[in-house]
């Protein structure tokens, strides 16, 4: 299986900030939609979201969306943030979306910063593609497809502490900011 331990980690997308950005060696930003930027299953991006993309935009990142939903969603909420590029149905955690992304931006695949909430699509893909993988936590739990999501979640959960405890020994918070995963 390959790496699903992302290099950087936040609560929350409106954490991340233009000299995090800089300093992870980022020259794009790509990111997740469901629980990421929006609440699960809905057009609604959570309070400071829809500034904190022009905010990085205006600091001269290029952002893309990266998102697994279907096309119309995509094409909805690229238009609520002000006319993003977008790629849907990118089958995360296959690594073609990635380098769509980076001929669309005009970037390395290596430049582009991932930011979404899920090992196992978001973080996994962004590694397999050779791009900077951040994890934020999701907005709330989701509401459809409620077990199978926490068995899910379960999952990361554990994945990312066995992996924690292997790089920072026992003692390791969660929900720490790693250091670039090499
Ligand atoms: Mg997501």
């Amino acid at each position: 299986m390959h790496d699903a331990y992302p290099d950087y980690e936040y609560k929350r997308i409106t954490d991340i900030t233009v000299e995090d950005l800089h300093s992870m060696g980022a020259r794009a930003v790509a990111v997740d939609l469901d629980n990421t930027t929006v609440l699960d299953s809905t057009l609604h991006p959570p309070g400071g979201v829809r500034e904190w993309l022009q905010t990085i935009r205006q600091a001269g990142f290029p952002v893309i969306i990266i998102s697994n939903t279907y096309p119309i969603r995509a094409w909805l909420l690229s238009k609520k943030f002000g006319r993003l590029p977008w790629i849907s149905f990118a089958g995360k955690p296959n690594t073609s979306a990635f380098f769509k992304a980076a001929k669309m931006l005009q970037v390395e695949v290596e430049d582009i910063a991932m930011i979404g909430d899920r090992l196992f699509t978001d973080v996994m893909g962004a590694n397999k593609a050779g791009a900077i993988s951040v994890k934020v936590n999701p907005f709330k739990p989701e509401k459809l497809f409620a077990e199978r999501f926490r068995r899910e979640r379960k999952k990361e959960h554990e994945y990312l502490e066995k992996r924690r405890r292997e790089r920072h020994g026992e003692n390791h918070i969660f929900g720490r900011k790693t250091e670039r995963n090499k």
